[in-house]
This record gives structure tokens, C-alpha cells and sequence, in this order.
């Protein structure tokens, strides 16, 4: 038993639980390192948690994402596109395949909502909250605010994009957000760790850790 209550006891506290897929694994398609380790940490925060959310990226084939979509071009180059610079990836978390699905061993049984993101096949989207052209919403603000949720805490894949991305949006809507950082592994191409580090701290976003729960 716990002397104190935890924060996700309280109902008006989500935890997001972002992109926890077998393709951002060590041997999927865009493995994370330590992606894996992430698994065990995110059943045991989120058996604390009243509200918990699960992201998924879910893309279609030839997403505009993927390098494959642009001969000539390799993963990791960015380019630009109508709505700003985009990373090209390798082609990963495809509608329906192996890679999309959530990673083994996730045991979540009541996590009450699935946020799939991605699915237009010429926008990316790294936030769970706005696809990559700051507009198209996905839907899980007005969720959250049906159900009096006001504060949310992050942890999952990639730290430093779907979930840096997903908590600057979350506190641009005034939610109080939380990025459980040691529950979260990076994929750090080009400095764009430190950046997304940055850009959480400049919107407000609390960085916190496993013991602060
Ligand atoms: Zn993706």
C-alpha cells in the first residue's frame, strides 16, 4: 500500500502513454534504443493512473513520411513540405501490420481511449493532439475536456518527437503537462534532442521523473 495517494488517482490527471509499438522496439523498422525498457515502466505507472490514454502512430502505406515516398531520398534527410520541414523515416507503423501494433508485453487492459495519429497520407503527425500542420486536429483536446481533464503526464516513444511534440501541445492548451522523462527513450538524430528539450522547457512543460510520481 501506498502511504500517499498518487497523482493518478486523481480524475482530472491522464496519463499519456505515447507510441509504445513493436516497429519503435530494438528490431522494428524505427527502433528506438531502449525502447524496450520503456514497456515494464509504462504497465507499472499506469496501474496508478485512473485515466490512461494510448497514442499509435498509424500511417498508410506511402505515407508522405516514409523516404520510400521520394526518390532519391533517404531516411533521416529532411526536405520540406507544404506545412514545413519534414524528417524522412524509414516506412514504419503501416495501418493493420505487425509493426503498428502496441509492443508485447504492454498490459494496459483499462486504458479507455486510442489515439491514432498519422492517418492522412500527406501530413505527419507527431503530436497526439495536432497533425504535423499545426491545424488538423486529431480530437483528443475536446476529449480530454469532456471528461475534466486538465493536467496530463507523458511517457513513451520518441522523447524527443511524438512525445515532445504531444506535451508542447498539450501545454499550449493550458493543460498542466508532465513528461516523465526516465520513462520515455530518444532517438536523438541530429541534436534533436537537446532541441526538443528546449522547445518542452519554453512551453512550460514540466520535466519530472518516475520518483516524482
Ligand atoms: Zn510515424
Amino acid at each position: 500500500m501506498r502511504a500517499t495517494s498518487s497523482i493518478g488517482e486523481n480524475p482530472r490527471v491522464a496519463l499519456l502513454l505515447v507510441d509504445l509499438q513493436v516497429d519503435f522496439l530494438p528490431g522494428g523498422s524505427l527502433a528506438v534504443a531502449g525502447g524496450d525498457e520503456v514497456v515494464p515502466l509504462a504497465n507499472r505507472v499506469a496501474s496508478t493512473f485512473r485515466n490512461v490514454i494510448l497514442t499509435q502512430d498509424w500511417h498508410p502505406a506511402g505515407h508522405v513520411s516514409f523516404a520510400t515516398s521520394h526518390p532519391g531520398r533517404a531516411p533521416f534527410e529532411v526536405i520540406d513540405l507544404p506545412y514545413g520541414p519534414q524528417v524522412l523515416w524509414p516506412d514504419h507503423c503501416v495501418q493493420g501490420t505487425a509493426g503498428a501494433a502496441f509492443a508485447p508485453g504492454l498490459d494496459v487492459p483499462h486504458a479507455h481511449m486510442i489515439v491514432r495519429k498519422g492517418v492522412h497520407a500527406g501530413i505527419d503527425s507527431y503530436s497526439t493532439f495536432y497533425e504535423a500542420d499545426r491545424v488538423t486536429p486529431t480530437g483528443l483536446t475536446g476529449a480530454l475536456r469532456d471528461r475534466g481533464i486538465d493536467h496530463v503526464c507523458l511517457m513513451g516513444l520518441a522523447t524527443d518527437f511524438c512525445v515532445a511534440w504531444s506535451a508542447v501541445d498539450a501545454a499550449r492548451h493550458r493543460f498542466r503537462t508532465q513528461v516523465i522523462l526516465d520513462g520515455c527513450r530518444a532517438i536523438d538524430a541530429n541534436g534533436s534532442l537537446a532541441r526538443a528539450q528546449a522547445d518542452m522547457a519554453a512551453a512550460g512543460v514540466e520535466l519530472i521523473g518516475l520518483a516524482d510520481l
